[in-house]
C-alpha cells in the first residue's frame, strides 16, 4: 500500500488534470511549507522520564493561516501527519474557509498515560511548537486521541508563555474557555446536514439502514443524529469489535454501554444484538455506510464486499485508491472526506471568528451557519461532478484546487506569460 502522503498528493494531481489549473499551485503543493519533527520528553508519575515522537506540519498558507488538528495515537508518523495536513489544505479550500492546512501528532497511546501525564504531554507539545502557533499563523484543534480537555491545557500553556489571553490560537476548547457551542458534534452534524440536503439525489429516505464504523466522537454523534431522524442504525463498531441488529440498534443503550464499559460489544447478547468481527461491519446489508474510524479501513481486500450504495467518509482517508476504483466500478456513491467531515473545521472557524470578535453565538446560529455552509459547498461539488462527469471525490478536489489557484493568481505570484 502506498504511503498516505503519496496517496493524498496523487488525488490532487489527478484532479488537476481534469481542469485548467495553473502549474504553480501544483508546484507549491508538492512539498509542505514546514514540517517539524521533535522529541517530546515528559516526566511520568512515578518519576522517570519518557520521550515521544511529535510532529507539526504547516502544509500551505496560500488562503490563510494554517489550521489542523493534533492527533495522539500510537500509529502516528510523519507521513500520516503530512498527508492529513495536505488534506486539510484541500478541505479548507473546498469549504471556502480563510485557512490553509496543517496537522500535528504525537506517537503515543493516550490510554496508557494518566491524566496528569497527558496534561504534561499537551503542555510540552505547546512549549515546543509555540513559536509557530497563533491566530494569524497556525491554529491547532483536537483530532483522534485528543479532546477539549487537551485543547484547554494547550490554550492555557500558550497564554502563559505569550503572557496574554489569546483564545483564537486554538479551537475545540471547552465552551467555558471560549469554545463554540456546537463544536462537540459539528463533524457528524455537518455530514448529517449534507445527507439531509442530498437525500433525494442519493435515494435515501427515512428508515434507511445504516452501518457505522468507528464509535468515537464522529461515529457516536452521527448515530444519535441519524437514529433521531428515523434512520435504522443496524450495526456499529469500535476497535474492540462490532455489534449488529437487523431490526435496528437502540442507540441510547449502545451509547450508555460504550460510556460504562468502553466498548460497544458490551451490549451484545441482549435484545437481539449480536457480536460480529469488527472487519465484517463494512459488508453488512445496509443502504448507507458511515466510515468514522481511521485511514485505509476500506481496501482492496474488503471493498468488493460492501453492499451499501452510499458511503460517507466522516474519517479522513478511510478508503484506499485501490478500493476507490473497485467501488467506483460498482457505481457506489462515495461522499468524500474533504466535504463529508468538514463540519468540524467549519465550526472551528466559527469559534475562531467568535474569539476574534469577542462574541458568543447561540447554538441555533451555529447550526444555521453550518447548514448553510455544508449545503452551499455540497451543491458546488455536486455541480462539478455533474458537469464534468466525475466522481464526487474528484469534484471536491477540483473545487478545492480552483479556489487555491484563484488565490495564488490573486497574489500575483503565479507564473507570468511575459
Ligand atoms: P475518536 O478517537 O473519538 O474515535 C475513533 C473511533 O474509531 C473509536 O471508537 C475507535 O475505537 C474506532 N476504531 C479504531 N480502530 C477501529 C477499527 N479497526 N474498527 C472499528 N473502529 C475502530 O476519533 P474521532 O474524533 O471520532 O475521529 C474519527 C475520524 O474522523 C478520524 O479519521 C478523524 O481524523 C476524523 N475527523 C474527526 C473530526 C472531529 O471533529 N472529531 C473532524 C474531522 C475528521
Amino acid at each position: 500500500m502506498a504511503a498516505l502522503f503519496k496517496i493524498a498528493l496523487e488525488r490532487i494531481i489527478q484532479a488537476s488534470q481534469l481542469i485548467k489549473v495553473d502549474g504553480s499551485i501544483l508546484e507549491r503543493l508538492q512539498i509542505p511549507l514546514e514540517t517539524t519533527e521533535v522529541r517530546l520528553t515528559i516526566r511520568m508519575d512515578e518519576g522517570s522520564i519518557r520521550s515521544f515522537w511529535a510532529w507539526r506540519c504547516r502544509y500551505d498558507n496560500t488562503r490563510g493561516p494554517t489550521k489542523g488538528g493534533i492527533r495522539f495515537h500510537n500509529q502516528v508518523n510523519g507521513d500520516e501527519v503530512q498527508a492529513l495536513a495536505v488534506m486539510m489544505t484541500a478541505k479548507c479550500a473546498a469549504m471556502d474557509l480563510p485557512f490553509g492546512g496543517a496537522k500535528g501528532g504525537v506517537k503515543v497511546d493516550p490510554r496508557s498515560l494518566s491524566n496528569r501525564e497527558l496534561e504534561r504531554l499537551a503542555r510540552g507539545y505547546m512549549q515546543i511548537f509555540v513559536r509557530g502557533i497563533g491566530p494569524d499563523r497556525d491554529i491547532p484543534a483536537p483530532d483522534v486521541g485528543t479532546s477539549e480537555m487537551t485543547m484547554a491545557w494547550m490554550s492555557d500553556e500558550y497564554n502563559a508563555i505569550v503572557g496574554k489571553v489569546v483564545p483564537a490560537a486554538i479551537t475545540g476548547k471547552p465552551v467555558a474557555l471560549g469554545g463554540s457551542l456546537g463544536r462537540d458534534d459539528a463533524t457528524a452534524r455537518g455530514g448529517y446536514y449534507l445527507l439531509q440536503h442530498k437525500a433525494a439525489a442519493l435515494g435515501l429516505s427515512c428508515g434507511a439502514k445504516v452501518a457505522i464504523q468507528g464509535f468515537g466522537n464522529a461515529g457516536q454523534h452521527m448515530a444519535k443524529l441519524l437514529a433521531a431522524d428515523g434512520y435504522k442504525v443496524v450495526a456499529v463498531s469500535d476497535s474492540k469489535g462490532a455489534i449488529h441488529d437487523p431490526a435496528g440498534l437502540d442507540i441510547t443503550k449502545v451509547l450508555q454501554a460504550k460510556k460504562d464499559y468502553g466498548h460497544v460489544t458490551s451490549i451484545a447478547g441482549s435484545d437481539g444484538v449480536s457480536e460480529i468481527p469488527a472487519d465484517e461491519l463494512v459488508s453488512i446489508d445496509c443502504d448507507l455506510l458511515v466510515l468514522a474510524a481511521l485511514e485505509n479501513m476500506v481496501h482492496e481486500g474488503n471493498a468488493g464486499s460492501i453492499k451499501a450504495k452510499i458511503i460517507l467518509e466522516l474519517a479522513n482517508g478511510p478508503i484506499t485508491p485501490e478500493a476507490d476504483e473497485i467501488l467506483n466500478r460498482k457505481k457506489r456513491v462515495i461522499i468524500p472526506d474533504i466535504l463529508a467531515n468538514a463540519g468540524g473545521v467549519t465550526v472551528s472557524y466559527f469559534e475562531w471568528v467568535q474569539n476574534r470578535r469577542a462574541e458568543r453565538w447561540d447554538l441555533e446560529e451555529v447550526h444555521a451557519r453550518l447548514k448553510t455552509t455544508m449545503e452551499r459547498e455540497a451543491d458546488a461539488v455536486w455541480a462539478h461532478a455533474r458537469d464534468k462527469e466525475i466522481t464526487l471525490r474528484s469534484a471536491a478536489y477540483v473545487h478545492a484546487l480552483l479556489r487555491l489557484s484563484e488565490a495564488l493568481r490573486a497574489r500575483g505570484t503565479a507564473k507570468f506569460k511575459r
